[in-house]
């Protein structure tokens, strides 16, 4: 016998789970093509994320935007959406919303005054599109109505939904619930890392009860943390901070790095830690573009009556000199290089250039910027960012093994897959 599902009054075209950067770029996206848009977001406020990110001002996207700046199992997935709406895009829209914004170093664009006007150009675009928006969202369940024709023989009233979802919404008059029919699904509820922000496994429960496969996750963009004597080192450093250039994996950055109380931070150690997994080593560069062993034995050949600590004055700060001296040449402190031979002195000038660390752990997704790893991209079309074996259903932004380096790719992967997503839904 076949049953029928009496339509409860709450339909749409496409419900958005996530008010974060993607799911408000897929619903604008796809109200402009006049689609009935709901949103739902579990939090009491929309894109918490983008009023954190930048330090308040979010770095909302970067002049430069390639392939080479995505972590993904298969580097060329992010193509397609990026070439779709580009950093441009993005920009032509800040600044139709008249949003000051600047240019920092390595191309990265923020806002001049705050990261607020990036949400509210988004939520005035929302509202001037007739997007609906519901927060205090708690998402009860999601069935594909496709799968129930199939499985219990159900045949809906001449429509073409296929998703049906479950939930709670609490507001001042009290919570209710709704079951919501719509057409297209977009799954954008983000990644792991902070959960004050919205962190939230929940994208890749969804995906797993629609048997997508979803790639190992870690923390990235996330400090290193160290339990060994180098903590101690890190904590009488802390707030030191210089330039330097870390490897790790085969991959290199430039940058600035911070000594916290627990370890490393700054720049280039959140972009290391997108390279590295627990028990790989990394090597800093403390002296870029400054051979240490060749200059040290170079002044031993002047004959210089000057100690190692001396010599290195005024090419990096006097604090980290006094904690290196203490594990590289406790020995020689006070000896002048002349006294130390050549053997000793390469050992020592070699470590200028490559210091050799194991970090114990990340700090985890309690600070972590982004989740590596996600929805698996074999299991998405990279043109529309529409599941292969289910259709109207969307996955965008972080919820999907992709993930940018550190300066604005993050926000443009998230732009680029929900355009994208908005076009198709
Ligand atoms: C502190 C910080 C600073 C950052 N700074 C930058 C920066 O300057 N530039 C940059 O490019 N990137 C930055 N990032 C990364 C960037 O914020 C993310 O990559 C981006 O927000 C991902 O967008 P998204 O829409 O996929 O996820 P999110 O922005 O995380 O949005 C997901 C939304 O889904 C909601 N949600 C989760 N679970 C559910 C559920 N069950 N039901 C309903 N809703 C749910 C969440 O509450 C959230 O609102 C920063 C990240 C952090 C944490």
């Amino acid at each position: 016998m076949t049953k029928v599902i009496n339509i409860s009054n709450e339909e749409y075209d496409v419900v958005v789970l996530g008010a974060g950067a993607a799911g408000l770029m897929a619903a604008i996206t796809a109200a402009k093509n006049n689609k009935r848009i709901l949103v739902l977001e579990k939090s009491n406020k929309v894109g918490k994320k983008i009023l954190m990110s930048g330090g308040g001002r979010c770095n909302f996207t970067n002049r430069y935007v390639e392939s080479h700046h995505f972590i993904s199992r298969n580097p060329h997935f992010c193509k397609s959406a990026l070439t779709n709406y580009t950093p441009q895009d993005f920009i032509t829209l800040v600044e139709q919303h008249a949003i000051e914004y600047e240019e920092r170093k390595h191309h990265q664009l923020f806002c001049k005054h705050s990261a607020k006007e990036i949400v509210n150009m988004l939520l005035q675009e929302c509202n001037d599109l007739g997007v609906i928006i519901m927060t205090d969202c708690d998402i009860k369940g999601v069935e594909s109505i496709d799968d129930r024709v199939f499985k219990d023989k159900i045949k809906l009233n001449n429509t073409n939904y296929r998703y049906s979802v479950n939930a709670k919404i609490s507001d001042k008059q009290g919570t209710k619930e709704l079951k919501i029919l719509c057409e297209s699904l977009i799954i954008a509820t983000g990644a792991l890392s902070i959960p004050t922000l919205g962190g939230s496994d929940y994208g890749y429960r969804l995906a797993e009860q629609f048997n997508l496969s979803v790639t190992e996750r870690r923390a990235g963009l996330v400090p290193f943390m160290f339990n060994d004597d180098l903590k101690n080192l890190c904590e009488k450093l802390s707030g030191l901070s210089l330039p330097v250039i870390i490897e790790c994996n085969g991959t290199e950055f430039e940058e600035s790095l911070l000594f916290t109380h627990k370890g490393i931070s700054g720049p280039v150690v959140l972009q290391t830690s997108n390279y590295w997994k627990p028990g790989d080593s990394i090597a800093v560069n403390l002296l870029p573009k400054f051979d240490a062993m060749e200059n040290i034995l170079m002044e031993k050949g002047n004959n210089n009556n000057i100690t190692i600590g001396k010599y290195l004055n005024g090419l990096m700060p006097k604090s980290l000199i006094i904690e290196l001296q203490k594990i590289w040449w406790p020995e020689y402190k006070n000896h002048s290089i002349c006294e130390i031979s050549n053997k000793e002195l390469r050992v020592i000038g070699a470590l200028f250039n490559e210091w050799i660390l194991w970090p114990t752990s990340t700090e985890g997704y309690r600070t972590a910027e982004v989740t590596l790893g996600g929805i698996d991209t074999d299991e998405i079309d990279s043109k529309t960012m529409e599941v292969k074996n289910q259709k109207g259903l969307y996955c965008i932004g972080e919820v999907v093994d992709v993930t940018g380096h550190l300066g604005g790719f993050n926000f443009q992967w998230a732009w680029a897959s929900g355009y994208t997503a908005g076009l198709f839904a």
